[in-house]
């Protein structure tokens, strides 16, 4: 599987899928969710409520899959981020989860290329450095005979340098 890191708007990266930090009310919300939305239009908000009606609220570190609407990408999966607090282990644990759960669903869909927002760096301010470790970690523990790339989509120039300097360590 191939790494990138780019710095810029996930909405206007073109993978077959681009995962959402979004909260589990699935109704949308600030961030990388509002962008989402505001650029995908009000397909995608119909589905995640198809997804409530359905099965309730998404619970932390899991992730549900809708149409991607106007959007480039065929499909956006959304996970919910852990809220950062003094429980480390517990919120690693769940944010690991939302990479992993997100690359078996994208797995599921036959997904070749996907995009990341850095889950949960943003509102629910979980450290920068830390998230980056485990969004690194676990995308390279993830063996994948279906997914050929991963794009680490970084908003802010703090994260493209974290990113950076992780996936290509100076010599
Ligand atoms: P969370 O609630 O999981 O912290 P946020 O949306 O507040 O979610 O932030 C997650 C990350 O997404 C932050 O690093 C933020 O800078 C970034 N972000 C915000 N808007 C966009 C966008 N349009 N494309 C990519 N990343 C974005």
């Amino acid at each position: 599987m191939k790494i990138e890191v780019i710095k810029g708007d996930i909405t206007k990266i073109n993978t077959d899928a681009i995962v959402n930090a979004a909260n589990s009310s699935l109704l949308g919300g600030g961030g990388v969710d509002g962008a989402i939305h505001r650029a995908g239009g009000p397909q995608i908000l119909e589905d995640c409520r198809a997804i409530r009606n359905r099965q309730g609220k998404c619970n932390t570190g899991e992730a549900v899959v809708t149409t991607a609407g106007n959007l480039s990408a065929q499909y956006v999966i959304h996970t919910v981020g852990p809220v950062w607090n003094d429980d480390k282990e517990k919120s690693s644990k769940l944010l690991l989860d939302c990479y992993k759960n997100s690359l078996l669903l994208a797995e599921n869909l036959g997904v070749k290329t996907i995009a990341f927002p850095n889950i949960s760096t943003g509102i629910y301010k979980f450290p920068k450095e830390l998230a980056a470790e485990i969004a690194v970690d676990e995308v390279r523990k993830f063996q994948s005979d279906i997914i050929e790339k991963v794009i680490f989509v970084c908003f802010d120039e703090e994260n493209e340098e974290i990113y950076k300097k992780l996936l290509n360590p100076p010599l």
